[in-house]
């Protein structure tokens, strides 16, 4: 790597510190800085398209944070330090997903067992931060720019990501043409039932570059393009933060974006691991996605 860290200078010389920042590989940036709350900017211009896929992951990418943790965090800071402890240990898969036939999730179990109701867990999730920038950012691509479809791709759950979206605004009208997720559902009791993308008990994924059991997001996306085949994006973006969305990066062509958060799994694979052919572009704040998305936007709208 080229690039070096940036020194530390006096608060005094900050215009000088701020012209390195710009000369800092952004890639390098993107894994080791700790605190960035003004980063250089990533907003030079995308070429014009007639019509574009947006793929967005859900935790820490469209929203501000991460739903598994989240709910226990506001319910049940007991069960959030358990979930620290025990991820040495225990599986992913294990702590969020159906093990065994009639068994639920690890996590959730206990939850329920600690009295939280579906009212309670539901009230914690609208309550999960989304930027406004964000939401505005989405919206404003989507109204101009009429050929652009929107795609939801995560590992999170239906019942969350169908309790959020609404609280957001985010389903009158849709924002998103199709959504994939993990199946959920609430069983009388109150108690939330998970299962995997992908099933346990049938064919597994074949994928080798890392995701979990329960779901290849390359897959999906290969997946999702095949049953759109015929919208012929000229472009795919994809906007992501976590290792597993390394993946479906890895499938994106010379014409296609990503738009990647800092410090976070997915720029760590892309600095170690390389070999992503499509333009990357990086981002902490969700004010910076706004203006990532407006590089998207049809001619006619792109100056104002
Ligand atoms: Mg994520
Ligand atoms: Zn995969």
């Amino acid at each position: 790597m080229m690039s070096q860290r940036v020194p530390p200078r006096p608060a005094s010389d900050r215009r000088t510190t701020q012209a390195e920042l710009f000369m800092v590989d952004q890639r390098d940036l993107a894994v080791h800085s700790i605190v960035l709350e003004d980063p250089p900017l990533d907003f030079a211009p995308l070429p014009e398209v007639s019509s574009q896929l947006v793929v967005f992951d859900f935790d820490w990418s469209l929203a501000d944070q991460d739903t598994d943790r989240w709910v226990h965090e506001v319910l049940s800071p007991r069960l959030r330090i358990e979930f620290v402890q025990k991820k040495p240990t225990m599986q992913f898969t294990d702590m969020w997903y159906v093990y065994a036939s009639n068994q639920s999730a690890y996590l959730l179990e206990e939850l329920h067992k600690e009295g939280h109701s579906r009212e309670a867990i539901e009230d914690a999730l609208r309550s999960m931060p989304m930027h406004p920038a964000m939401i505005r950012g989405v919206r404003t691509l989507q109204t101009s720019h009429p050929h652009t479809d929107f795609f939801l791709l995560s590992n999170s759950n239906e019942v969350y990501i169908q309790t959020i979206l609404p609280s957001k605004g985010l389903t009158e009208p849709p924002l998103f043409k199709e959504i994939v997720t993990n199946p959920a559902h609430w069983e009388p009791n109150g108690l939330l039932r998970l299962s995997r993308r992908i099933s346990p008990d049938g064919p597994q994924h074949s994928c080798r570059v890392g995701c979990s059991a329960n779901m290849c997001k390359g897959d999906e996306l290969d997946a999702y393009r095949a049953r759109h085949a015929s919208s012929h994006y000229q472009r795919i973006v994809y906007v992501g933060d976590g290792g597993n969305d390394f993946c479906p990066i890895l499938r994106l062509g010379k014409n296609d974006a990503a738009f990647v958060r800092r410090n976070r799994g997915l720029s760590k694979r892309i600095l170690e691991e390389g070999g992503v052919q499509c333009t990357v572009r990086y981002w902490s704040g969700a004010w910076e996605v706004e203006q990532l998305l407006r590089l998207l936007s049809a001619p006619a709208s792109a100056s104002t």
